[in-house]
């Protein structure tokens, strides 16, 4: 199978240095399903053309442990069309042969890298399958493509040329052409090419929803197949395409940056908040019992450690949604140089309380700490059907700050929050209120707790509630 991608751009040779590959060479890299090819059947000063030619190993397919074949029919083992049609192999080769590119690195043009160019890029043989919301697989591409600025030409296949009155085949030469930085286009034909095939040659798990972000977070969230996208590209994985979605639709103020993390810190410091804080949460956790513990939007991991340090947890799970929160975590829990037994007592992963998820049931308690105020308010039903219908833990430690207090810290204006991405801050009596109802709903008893040092009018810094599910 063969993608080609050409330019238009003066001098249209630089190409080759946005894909890092020379003109004037062949190159062939190996890849665990076969080899790729790179090639350039033309470069002129004026269009430059290259080429990337799969050549997949088909007995080394039957060999790997490739769980496409287990899903197809008997035969499929032996007759199938993977060797020849551009699938999740060719979105493979392009990660793997243009890495850099497709991340938009490009040493010394770093500026042409983010740059539109006219760019041509032509793929055959293409599957495309139509399925139940789309009439054809031609509808299909033109449903994809379109809305990213593509002009497309299709042309199909018959399925057999000797055999006319066989009618057409699935599979599709396509050519589109955009003007648009080489790293859109690229990974638009990362994530839509599994997605026109609709299968993955492996076995898709968590990971492949960081890749669908990182690829496809910019223009996806706004695709208007962007659902059928995600359910195809995470091969229809329920829990998968939630994450996705809820990551995607949240639009998360992401990466927190760094210097408002750091103004909530500087504000809340002289009294060392955040220490008393998760000081006093992992006392209740610890008093509680509990063994098997959840800290839910766990950010970059500070309670994680205490509890880590704690033999009293044995299954330690820290989630959130942001996944470069979670990198952040892992680095400083240095979890890859964790002993082995260590190791195994924590896990990190990627999720959005907004979203049921059974990965959360069946644990002794939770901890949500300063979380729900990140919340919009009309996402907390969802955030507390979540945890308190479905997760059910026996113990819930949830934290907010108090807004009362927030006339003691000089710095912050009157009616601001103490971090821009707080979507409220409430009252003694407005989080009493909320907690109380949660609680009454769901068959739990809450009872509150002050943190921090507390002043005789306007309470203490931040406020616990503890909720306790009957055995
Ligand atoms: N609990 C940590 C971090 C608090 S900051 C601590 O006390 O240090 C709030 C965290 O909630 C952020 O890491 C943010 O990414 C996460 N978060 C926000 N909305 C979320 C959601 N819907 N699901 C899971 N986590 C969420």
């Amino acid at each position: 199978m063969l993608l080609t991608i050409t330019t238009t751009h003066t001098p249209a040779t630089d190409l080759g240095y946005l894909l890092g590959k020379h003109p004037a060479r062949v190159q062939t890299f190996p890849l665990n399903f076969g080899q790729a090819h790179v090639f350039y059947p033309e470069a002129t000063e004026t269009r430059c053309t290259a080429a990337l030619l799969l050549d997949i190993d088909p007995i080394g397919l039957v060999r790997g442990d490739s769980e496409w074949f287990g899903r197809t029919f008997a035969l499929g083992q032996y007759v199938n069309d993977r060797p020849y049609a551009a699938s999740s192999f060719m979105s493979v080769a392009i990660a793997q042969v243009y890495r850099n590119a497709l991340k938009g690195q490009a040493k010394e043009h770093a500026t042409l890298a983010q740059t539109p160019l006219p760019l041509q890029a032509m793929i055959t043989p293409l599957p495309s399958r139509g399925g139940r919301n789309s009439s054809s697989g031609a509808a299909l591409l033109d449903r994809l493509f379109t809305p990213l600025g593509y002009t497309l030409t299709v042309e199909r296949h018959p399925l057999d040329p000797q055999f006319s009155d066989w009618g057409d085949s699935r599979y599709y030469t396509l050519t589109l052409a955009n003007t648009c930085r080489l790293q859109d286009l690229l990974a638009h034909l990362y994530v839509l090419i599994p997605v026109l095939d609709d299968e993955k040659h492996y076995w898709v798990g968590e990971d492949e929803v960081q890749k669908l972000l990182a690829f496809g977070g910019d223009w996806l969230r706004t695709h208007p197949e962007r659902d059928l996208i995600t359910a195809r590209y995470l091969r229809h994985r329920r829990h998968l395409i939630r994450t996705a979605l809820a990551q995607l639709l949240e639009d998360q103020p992401e990466p927190e940056p760094e210097e408002t993390a750091e103004a909530e810190t500087t504000l809340e410091q002289r009294i060392n908040l955040h220490e008393q804080r998760l000081g006093t949460v992992l006392s209740v956790l610890r008093q509680s019992g509990a063994h098997r513990v959840l800290d839910l939007g766990c950010g970059e991991g500070k309670l994680l450690r205490k509890l880590l340090e704690d033999r009293q947890f044995t299954e330690i799970v820290g989630m959130d949604v942001s996944h470069q929160t979670l990198e952040i975590a892992a680095d400083r829990l240095r979890l890859d140089s964790l002993p082995e037994k260590q190791r195994a007592r924590i896990h990190l992963m990627h999720g959005s309380l907004t979203y049921r998820d059974q990965r959360l049931a069946g644990f002794d308690a939770a901890a949500v700490v300063e979380v729900i105020e990140h919340l919009d308010p009309p996402r907390l039903a969802a955030f507390a059907r979540v945890l308190f219908e479905y997760a059910r833990p026996g113990t819930v430690v949830l934290t907010t700050p108090n807004a009362e207090y927030n006339v003691k810290f000089d710095t912050l204006p009157e009616g601001k929050f103490r971090h821009r991405d707080h979507r409220f801050e409430w009252t003694r009596a407005e989080f009493q209120t909320w907690a109380d109802a949660v609680a009454t709903q769901h068959g739990y008893t809450v009872r509150y707790l002050p943190l921090g040092p507390e002043d005789p009018l306007v309470g203490a810094p931040s406020q616990i509630a503890v909720f306790t599910r009957p055995a």
